[in-house]
């Protein structure tokens, strides 16, 4: 069945800005802390807190059973991890995945984490994710489809050897973390939802350093590239407006948290 998406007024973008903008700070908390030795259940514990303390409720816990704050994904992981007892080590990648549900609308942000020192391809891996991400965001206008958007992002990828996830995929959200239209990393140009103004999505492509294929591990929940190669995993929350797309998270905190994190690489210099 086809359901259509749900165009949000003005000022429900703004509320869903609101919730955006924490899911932002409880990212940059995680950078704050993050350094080898740290338990990815204490990452999770610290972005929560965060959270709460600007009243509002980590959307991802209970999500169809999922018990923690945070998807914390580490290296071939490419999303869903549970925070647990690993400890992070030097050179790992670390993609943190955050949903927020303040006064009823969701924020949805993601960002990989470079811990130092990261080899050269693997940094190659999250420059290019991270582009393809804020370039289809560049390229994102009304008008335009989700199939443009995904056809953008699978050529800016697979152009630099790289490959797409396919059984994971962006979406609209809203009231809820997950509403239509699902907005594929990959696609036809001219396929799918057409973008209009008030619709609020959520861009997120995941990108192996191997190949595209991904499985589940026993826990139900976390995907693994099939290769065991590295993965990478950027998301905004972004709104159609009139002539083009405006994010609604940002990481403008994270970015500097992680430049005060000696940990920590930036994805540039
Ligand atoms: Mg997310
Ligand atoms: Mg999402």
């Amino acid at each position: 069945m086809f359901l259509a998406p749900i165009l949000k007024t003005p000022e429900q973008v703004d509320a869903i800005g609101r919730s955006a903008r924490i899911v932002g700070l409880a990212l940059a908390r995680v950078a704050e802390a993050l350094k080898p030795g740290i338990t990815t259940a204490k990452l999770d514990a610290f972005a929560e807190e965060v959270i709460r303390d600007y009243g509002a409720i980590p959307a991802f816990k209970g999500y169809n059973g999922f018990p923690a704050t945070l998807c914390i994904s580490v290296n071939e992981a490419v999303v869903h991890g549970i925070p647990g007892s690993y400890e992070v080590r030097e050179g790992d990648l670390v993609s943190v995945d955050c949903g927020v549900l303040l006064d009823g609308w969701h924020g949805d942000s993601a960002y990989t984490f470079l811990v130092r020192d990261v080899e050269k391809p693997k940094i190659e891996l999250c420059r290019t994710t991270f582009e393809s991400l804020e370039k289809s965001i560049t390229f994102a206008a009304p008008g335009k489809t989700v199939g443009d958007l995904g056809h953008f992002i699978q050529k800016y990828v697979e152009m630099r050897g790289f490959s797409v996830v396919r059984e994971l995929v962006g979406h609209g959200l809203g009231r809820q973390l997950h509403e239509p239209p699902e907005v594929p990393n990959y696609g036809k140009p001219g396929r799918g939802a057409v973008l209009k103004e008030g619709l609020v999505i959520a861009i997120e492509p995941m990108v192996n350093m191997g190949q595209r294929f991904v499985r589940t591990l026993s826990d139900n929940w976390t995907v693994v590239t099939a290769d065991g190669l590295p993965s990478a995993h950027y998301e905004h929350t972004v709104a159609v407006t009139q002539s083009g797309v405006e994010k609604l998270s940002d990481f403008s905190a994270v970015e500097s948290a992680i430049s005060s994190n000696p940990y920590l690489m930036p994805l540039y210099g």
